[in-house]
């Protein structure tokens, strides 16, 4: 079925692989248990089993490690993924380049490069992931031991480009690009993104647990230096930040944000919750640049008197944004859940919908020409 140029979007909601039927929950339960076994293997004890340690497989195939494995796996998630998803949405140039993107970043910043590192046995660096989300790239211990390059990179990515990028593009220039997270989600999660929830209550708990999880990444990302500036004076303070212990903020925060909830609940629920559990609930680099976002020239514009309420943008929206009722009452706006997937522009049957970045005075202007309100400006 082909509706306006789209391959597929009438069928959503009957292939049942797609809608939560058996062949979902088989596959949810797949990655749920790969998951777990890939970074609990080791503390449960399973990885005696040969069949079921990873490092294992991966040597077979003649990779250093089970993390190599790993990212051979996502790769190929993204790359199939994106092929799919270029099928059914790519007659759009900004789908074409976003993609495009999201799978050379994906098979050259975070395979291919961390691989022919490793085996030429440097420590291995993913360039496209930046703090918060990669948390402990801001350990002083950490910075001083990759090259100066890299350290200016970690510390001039996160604190200078993420922000002015974010303030000129929106966030999507990190969400929907560049960052390996999103770029799963747009690809391998594609045929899930109509299962985000867009209730009030999945809205409050978003805004509640994705600003924590970024309060607990800064908060202890200071704790973090004040245990290195510390030296040997606060023993106990060094225990409980970096100790070792399981217990410790850094094994713990590994644990319960690096493997639960970004892989384990984050990856293993996209068919049953769609593609952004972890981008939109509990990501602390989303939640950072959406504040940025909110302060930028990102936003949505919505066309006046054109939508026909077909819902296609809220259906088609992968961060469960009510995209239509912005629509319906000719409100253009800027969300900082928003990660600037353009999908419910593309979707869109009317043209109702441009994703935009203006400048102050530009917006004003469009808006006053139209006599719309202007919104969280
Ligand atoms: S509002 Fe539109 S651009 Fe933003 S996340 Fe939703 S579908 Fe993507
Ligand atoms: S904005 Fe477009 S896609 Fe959304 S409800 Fe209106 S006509 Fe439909």
């Amino acid at each position: 079925m082909d509706l306006q140029g789209q391959n597929g979007l009438d069928n959503t909601f009957r292939e049942s692989w797609r809608n939560r039927g058996v062949v979902a929950w088989v596959v949810a339960g797949t990655l749920i248990s790969f998951y777990t076994l890939l970074y609990f293997g080791g503390d449960l004890g399973l990885n005696d089993v040969p069949a079921l340690n990873f490092d294992v497989w991966a040597q077979a195939i003649g990779l250093p490690s089970r993390w190599h494995l790993y990212g051979l796996l996502y790769t190929v998630g993204v790359v199939g993924g994106g092929v799919y998803y270029l099928r059914k949405h790519g007659n759009s140039r900004y789908n074409k380049y976003r993609i495009a993107v999201n799978v050379a970043v994906q098979v050259l910043l975070a395979f291919t490069l961390p691989l022919v590192m490793a085996l030429f046995g440097q420590g291995s660096y993913y360039f496209s992931y930046l703090w918060p989300l990669a948390w402990y790239d801001f350990h002083p211990g950490h910075l001083a031991s990759i090259p100066a390059a890299v350290a200016v990179w970690t510390l001039g990515g996160a604190l200078v480009l993420a922000p002015l990028m974010a303030y000129r593009y929106g966030k999507r220039w990190y969400c929907s690009w560049v960052c390996g997270c999103g770029g799963l989600a747009n690809t391998f999660g594609d045929p899930w993104r109509h299962l985000t929830a867009t209730s009030t209550k999945s809205w409050k708990f978003e805004k509640v647990a994705v600003h924590t999880v970024m309060f607990i990444a800064i908060g202890s990302t200071f704790a973090l230096f004040l245990d290195a500036f510390a030296g040997d004076r606060l023993p106990a303070f060094h225990r409980i930040v970096d100790g070792g212990q399981w217990w410790s903020v850094k094994r713990l925060y590994g644990y319960v944000v690096g493997s639960i909830l970004a892989g384990v609940i984050g990856t293993g629920l996209y068919p049953l919750l769609g593609p952004r559990v972890w981008c939109r609930n509990f990501c602390p680099m989303a939640a950072l640049l959406g504040l940025q976002q909110k302060l930028g020239r990102f936003q949505i514009t919505v066309k006046p008197d054109m939508c026909i309420s077909c819902g296609n943008c809220t259906t088609y929206c992968e961060m469960g944004i009510d995209v239509r009722s912005y629509a319906q009452s000719n409100e253009s706006f800027t969300r900082s859940a928003c990660v600037g997937c353009g999908m419910c522009a593309h979707v869109c049957p009317r043209g109702v919908l441009r994703l935009e970045n203006l400048t102050r005075k530009r917006n004003q202007g469009d808006k006053a020409r139209q006599g719309l309100p202007v919104v969280n400006l």
